[in-house]
């Protein structure tokens, strides 16, 4: 939990290296690009040294737990988060004119089917394909959550076939889509963190198995560093 002094206000998250994250966060608060733009505003505002950090819960399930959490505080720092997407009607008819309908029902976007998942700019921040689509039809959603595919087509826009979830729904269905990764978006973020050079995609199940105590496969490894899974958009 992060709190402000200044205005009691809280932001509640999760993670699996408790110093490793919040060292995250404050480096971009400090460099102005921190996901929640909320707690970035207030950032801003206020004297660094008057932010706490606290440890609420040591658990295993700790995504579960995060999401408990959120739901019983509401906290201001992560409720009241419409997504920050400030698209114009213009922009909006460029990206419907650029989708693809599929005889399966999938819709695609500026015909890219097999390459990373599709972002799309809009003044300084990159979108997901599938976030924008799911914002411009559906209205603004909470920035803490993911939008998942119900078809499985991780490259389909159609709002129809998209609907939101945490970070832990997308890791059951990583699993339930035969994936079989057993990481969440923690250990991807580490993975991608650790990858170079020293460090290559091989090395890395032994890195995770010694760190984390799971096994996972190459083939895991490359799904993640490729974006295939635990794509971030958000950040
Ligand atoms: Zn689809």
């Amino acid at each position: 939990m992060i709190e402000s002094t200044e205005n009691d206000k809280i932001y509640i998250g999760s993670t699996s290296d408790f110093k490793e994250r919040l060292k995250i966060h404050f480096q971009r608060l400090k460099k102005g690009n921190h996901p929640n733009s909320n707690l970035q505003e207030d950032f801003n505002k206020f004297d660094e040294y008057t932010f706490n950090s606290y440890i609420i819960e040591l658990c295993d399930n700790y995504l579960e737990r995060e999401q408990w959490y959120i739901n019983f505080f509401k906290p201001d720092y992560n409720v009241n988060k419409d997504i920050e997407i400030k698209v114009s009607d213009k922009e909006i008819e460029k990206f419907k004119t650029k989708m693809i309908k599929k005889e399966n029902g999938c819709w695609t976007h500026d015909g890219h089917e097999k390459e990373h998942y599709k972002t799309i700019r809009i003044g300084k921040i990159k979108y997901g394909a599938h976030r924008l689509s799911y914002f411009i039809y559906n209205g603004p959603f909470p920035n803490y959550l993911r939008v998942l595919h119900k078809c499985n087509n991780k490259y389909c826009v159609n709002p129809d076939h998209l609907y939101l979830g945490t970070d832990s729904e997308n890791k059951i269905d990583a699993v339930n889509n035969g994936l079989g990764c057993k990481v969440n978006m923690e250990i991807a973020r580490f993975i991608r963190s650790i990858y170079s050079k020293e460090c290559t995609s091989g090395k890395i199940p032994e890195v995770i198995k010694t760190k984390f105590g799971i096994e996972i496969s190459s083939r895991n490894v490359c799904s993640i560093l490729s974006n295939e899974t635990f794509y971030e958009e958000r950040e």
